[in-house]
């Protein structure tokens, strides 16, 4: 039986990852791909969905709606373009949906698509920081099971046992500690960005990688995590292991401990949230344990990685504090990337606006959440420009 399935953000690393995951899992015998997204790259997307025999083509630039329909002229394949694009794309009844958008971008489509029943294989991060207890209602709502990508959680998602649920200790995020795992707090003051995406053993984006060094990225895991698995503030916790063999960890009541291992690749990840409850074979490098020799293992420090204490504070504080903590987040690190702010600076200004914010009511709608980070945003960028 074929699945259908919708790729959002198709032309993005994810994106690129799931539809070679999905060649390795049978192709058009296994998977009906309903619509491929995108959003500057339409003739990355076009490519992608001539060669994957895609139903539909949407990019979310509505500006570029031309040069994609001219790339699929005469394939049969329909081009759409904008929100309604993606809205249609979230409402093709898909029995699985790949949700990569970047940023906050990903959230009103993933949504759509949650509420509309289809199993959500969640990649985007804000759907869970920004909008955590509204994300999961839709979930609940629509019925679909949500599976996480992210290494991390998936993790997490194939260790923990839910009908431990009431013997559960507590979840460890293992974190590689990044490039800047020795450095001391004066040498991080003066680090740029071309240093601070040197990550050690992910190959990911600028942002995520930037994202990595400061462990904002972990941060926003923490957070996830919490809405994800239903867990208190005090269940989440972080273990700096650089070499990221041990994906994360599960601790229950009795002192065992469940933990995820494997190479570092997303496509483990993504192969097992496609292929959800099933396993399949992956042509993934299998882990040699004579080779790798040692596992290492260090508290994070959050003097030097202050993103860690911000998480557990939003964590604490609940409502829209998720979205406050991304939407400044985000501006610092534009403005990091771009020589405007010190690499220290990001939490900071994140902070200073999580602290002037922290009166905001919990969301009951998106609309909520897009006004949280839009005035989060305001403020960060007010304060990179004092
Ligand atoms: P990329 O930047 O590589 O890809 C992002 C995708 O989103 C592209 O398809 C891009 O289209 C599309 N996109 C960009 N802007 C918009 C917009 N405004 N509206 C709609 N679509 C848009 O990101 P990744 O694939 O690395 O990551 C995707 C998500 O998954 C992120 O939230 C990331 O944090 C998360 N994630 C990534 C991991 C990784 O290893 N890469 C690991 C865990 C989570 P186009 O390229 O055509 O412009």
């Amino acid at each position: 039986m074929t699945r259908r399935i919708a790729v959002f953000g198709a032309t993005g690393s994810i994106g690129i990852n799931t539809l070679d995951v999905i060649g390795q899992l049978g192709g058009s015998s296994a998977f009906e791909i309903t619509a491929l997204t995108g959003h500057a790259n339409v003739e990355k997307l076009a490519r992608q969905a001539i060669d994957h025999r895609a139903a539909m083509a949407v990019t979310a630039d509505e500006s570029r709606y031309g040069d994609l329909k001219d790339a699929l002229a005469g394939t049969g394949i329909t081009a759409a373009a904008g929100a309604s694009g993606l809205d249609e794309a979230a409402s093709m009844q898909n029995d699985i949906v790949m949700a990569a958008i970047v940023g906050t971008a990903g959230l009103a489509p993933t949504l759509k698509a949650a509420a509309a029943g289809a199993d959500i294989a969640l990649a985007n991060k804000e759907c869970l920081v920004s909008a955590g207890p509204l994300f999961m209602d839709a979930v609940q709502r629509g019925g679909g099971t949500l599976i996480p990508v992210d290494s991390e959680h998936s993790a997490i998602f194939q260790v923990f046992e839910e009908h431990q649920r009431r013997a559960l200790d507590r979840v460890i995020i293992t974190a590689s500690g990044g490039p800047f795992r020795t450095k001391t707090l004066e040498e991080m003051r003066h680090v740029d960005a071309a240093t601070a995406r040197a990550h050690p053993n992910w190959s990911m984006g600028l942002k995520i990688s930037i994202d990595s060094a400061s462990m904002f990225n972990k941060a926003l895991e923490m957070i996830e995590a919490q809405h994800l698995f239903r867990l208190t503030p005090d269940q989440v916790e972080v273990v700096v292991h650089p070499q990221s063999i041990i994906h994360s960890m599960v601790g229950y009541a009795d002192g065992s401990i469940l933990a995820q291992l494997g190479a570092p690749d997303m496509r483990t990840a993504i192969g097992y949230a496609l292929a959800y409850p099933e396993r399949r074979p992956l042509a993934v490098e299998r882990l040699d344990f004579a080779k790798l020799a040692r596992l290492d293992f260090e508290a994070p420090d959050e003097t030097r990685f202050p993103a860690l204490k911000l998480a557990r504070r939003a964590m604490e504080r609940g409502g829209l504090q998720g979205a406050v903590l991304n939407g400044a987040k985000e501006v610092a690190l534009e403005a990091f990337i771009e020589g405007r702010c010190g690499f220290l600076e990001m939490a900071d200004i994140t902070e200073a606006v999580m602290d002037a914010l922290d009166d905001l009511k919990t969301a009951t709608s998106i609309d909520d959440i897009y006004a949280a980070d839009g005035e989060a945003r305001r403020r960060a960028a007010e304060l990179v420009n004092a």
